[in-house]
């Protein structure tokens, strides 16, 4: 019976004390679990962190200015002091030697590295060499403690924990008995063998060997890529499976329409839709007149034009007799949406019945197309007479904040539901807005981001949609041109120089934008941090001009009268925090200047400079601040060298790895232990290609029960149930 191979679930099912060499050590077991290593399974997926290749160990004798170097060598002197400078940093400095020469070691800001390495600790250092003083150093090298007498080529180095008392060594020791364990049964082979052929993937017993105990750096290589591709298949599965059961076990509406509608839309529009525009809108046209409910994320960078293109959907919905709901996850979005969509749909009409009591009545005719707003502000008694006229069809296009979701509003018939900058919304509200089809159906549903991201992070992080992509700029935008001012650090500039070009922009008729300082939590800081620049500038810099003032603080009728002034030219410079960062839209304003930009996240920065560049004329950014991290430097660097949304997306996710990404989403175990969308990036695609080849032929996997339960282990139990109950 104990003959078949071993499954992940069963691995799971087994205790770390059913290892001998755990069974009797209470404290060990202890320290493992808070390190989420609970299980034979959790052991043997604890991967090393990194491997010690001694056939690339260097002699200290021989190392060079610039080498990527690894030393292993023990430590002859190790000291501690401040730095001067504010604030004060914690130097440590240590000299190192492996009997060939001697290096210099120095951590900044790791005061406890004194403790971790006294005189005679023998360790392996990572580093470049550089030169400090006349003398070869590496600087805050990464560390690996060593010790006792190690053999082997390739020593597999595992995250310890001093806390816990638990070395690599240890850890090495346990996986290699749990291997051990493996052994006589082997571990079942879930992937079926033509799809291990195709991408010459190693089996599973192997891979796990081969990840733990590497002959070869080669062999290593090849045991992480079945394992890479075994983690981002299970997430493709499951995201497959969700969009292949979302698509059987609901029932869409089926738009009809001569189109008629769309192209009289789009003929009134002051310029012709670009390439990109009318590849997306027949990509969700054909969505929209299938049977299936679409689920669709359109990706565009900042002012590709997603307007037009969601009004095209929208449209489609009331061609067919049913209504369309544009969701925005603020106020002031939602008001600004309203606007436009009311100026560019002014004057269409849409087959309807006259008014009652008219000469006309009962008689099909035109009438005016209907757009109306809601938000949190609408007053109760418009509300109320909304309510009635969304009900019976009165109204045809509803924009609003989340308040379109509650469950007082109710349509007619909901045909087509919009919702911009998905980010912000949560997978239940979406599903709360799906629900609002008449009769049981549900609404097509188009997600608008402004965010860019990187195609195969799109893939996995929303893989149960399908993507459009606008990659064209409409034509005739002037370039916006992206300086950093180093405020900070040797070569240190003055801000004068912006302030300078502000007042000569402002002098010909053009507008700017100030962000102020971010404060992260606190609205009331970053409200008084608004004041004080306003404050700073009315009595200096820009003393003369016409200052407006917009925070989280500002009351919402205020916002919206500052807005409006602004937009009217009455305002020549907009103090703001990052209330503005979407869908604001000036032409007329050139210049957007962002204070402490270091302290802004790649995304934010690029939504903001969006603001911009919107008119004839053309337009700067200015960065403003000091690199003080290397993040916060790359970040600044990337914004001057480029204003492609998508490569800016991939910078984003070099410098802050996928964690926080998938952190949005994935409610379950956290599948992603050995594998990068960035590094990896082909092998998402290929694991999607499968995915979508096995559910295909296999809807359930109920021919691939192995892979079945694997994707189910990993899976929220939400999800699994979701997904298995089949
Ligand atoms: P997004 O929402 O993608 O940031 P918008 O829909 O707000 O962009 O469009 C930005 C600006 O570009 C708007 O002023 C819009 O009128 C204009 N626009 C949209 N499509 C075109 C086009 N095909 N040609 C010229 N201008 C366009
Ligand atoms: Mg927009």
């Amino acid at each position: 019976m104990t003959d078949t191979p071993i499954t992940l679930a069963e691995l799971d099912r087994y205790p770390l004390t059913s290892l001998t060499a755990l069974a009797s050590k209470p404290k060990k077991i202890a320290g493992l679990a808070e390190m989420g290593i609970e299980s034979v399974f959790d052991l043997l997926t604890d991967y090393p962190r990194r491997y010690l290749d001694r056939t690339r160990q260097a002699a200290i004798g021989d190392l060079l200015p610039g080498d990527e170097a690894m030393v292993i060598a023990s430590v002859s002197r190790i000291s501690s002091r401040r730095t001067r400078g504010r604030p004060p940093k914690v130097l440590v400095t240590a000299e190192v030697t492996d009997g060939t020469g001697y290096l210099r070691i120095s951590f900044f800001n790791q005061g406890w590295r004194e403790r971790q390495l006294p005189v005679g600790t023998e360790a392996v250092f990572f580093g470049k060499v550089e030169i400090f003083g006349g003398r070869r150093q590496l600087s805050n090298p990464v560390v690996d403690l060593i010790g006792g007498d190690r053999t082997g080529r390739i020593v597999p180095l595992y995250a310890q924990s001093e806390k816990h008392r638990i070395t690599t060594w240890e850890i090495g020791s346990w996986v290699e008995a749990a291997l051990g364990k493996c052994q006589r049964r082997g571990l079942a082979e879930p992937l079926p063998a033509a799809v291990r052929s195709r991408f010459d993937l190693l089996d599973r017993t192997a891979s796990l060997v081969g990840i733990h105990r590497p002959e070869s750096m080669g062999e290593m290589s090849a045991a992480r890529k079945r394992l890479v591709f075994d983690e981002l298949l299970r997430v493709q599965l499951a995201l497959v499976m969700r969009k292949k059961a979302l698509e059987a076990t609901t029932r869409g509406i089926t738009h009809v329409g001569s189109g008629e509608l769309v192209e009289r839309f789009h003929q009134r529009l002051p310029f012709p839709l670009t390439a990109a525009q009318q590849r997306v809108v027949s990509e969700i046209s054909r969505d929209l007149t299938g049977p299936h409910p679409m689920h669709r994320l359109l990706q565009g960078d900042v002012g590709a034009g997603k307007t037009v293109v969601a009004a095209s959907a929208l449209l489609t919905a009331v061609e067919g007799g049913h209504q369309g709901a544009l969701m925005a996850p603020t106020e002031v979005l939602a008001e600004q949406h309203h606007s436009s969509l009311v100026a560019m749909l002014e004057g269409l009409s849409v087959p309807g019945d006259a008014e009652e009591g008219s000469l006309f009545e009962g008689l099909t005719s035109e009438r005016p197309l209907r757009v109306a707003l809601l938000t949190n502000r609408t007053p109760a008694a418009q509300r109320r007479k909304l309510a009635v006229e969304l009900a019976d069809g009165t109204v045809d296009l509803l924009v609003g904040t989340h308040a379109l979701i509650e469950d007082t509003v109710t349509f007619r018939s909901l045909g087509v539901v919009v919702i911009d900058e998905q980010h912000r919304f949560g997978v239940e509200q979406r599903a709360a807005l799906r629900s609002k089809g008449a009769d049981g159906t549900t609404p097509d549903v188009l997600v608008m981001t402004a965010t860019p991201i990187p195609r195969t992070a799109a893939m996995t992080v929303y893989g149960d949609l399908d993507v459009s992509v606008l990659d064209e700029l409409p034509p005739g935008r002037t370039p916006i041109e992206t300086r950093w001012v180093r405020t900070t650090g040797d070569d240190a500039e003055t801000e004068s120089v912006v302030w300078d070009h502000v007042r000569t922009q402002v002098a010909a008729g053009r507008q700017a934008y100030v962000v102020c300082p971010l404060v992260e939590e606190s609205d009331k800081l970053e409200a008084r941090s608004a004041e004080e620049t306003l404050d700073r500038l009315a009595g200096g810099e820009l003393s003369g001009l016409r200052l407006g003032l917009l925070h989280g603080r500002v009351s919402a009728v205020d916002k919206e009268a500052t807005m409006a002034a602004f937009r009217r030219g009455e305002l020549d410079v907009l103090v703001a925090t990052t209330v503005i960062e979407v869908g604001v839209d000036v032409p007329n304003a050139t210049v957007m200047v962002i204070l402490d930009a270091d302290r802004f996240g790649i995304a934010q920065l690029h939504q903001l400079r969006g603001r911009v560049g919107r008119g004839v004329h053309a337009s700067t950014c200015w960065l403003v601040g000091g690199g003080n991290t290397p993040d916060g430097q790359a970040r600044l660097e990337a914004m001057v060298r480029t204003t492609d949304g998508f490569e800016l997306a991939e910078v984003d996710l070099d410098l802050r790895g996928e964690g926080t990404l998938m952190g949005e989403r994935q409610k379950g175990r956290n599948d992603l232990k050995l594998a990068s969308l960035r590094r990896d990036r082909v092998w998402v695609e290929r694991a999607r290609e499968v995915a979508f080849e096995l559910v295909g032929e296999d809807p359930d996997l109920g021919h691939h029960p192995e892979l079945r339960s694997e994707v189910a282990m990993f899976m929220g139990d939400e999800d699994a149930d979701f997904l298995l109950k089949s």
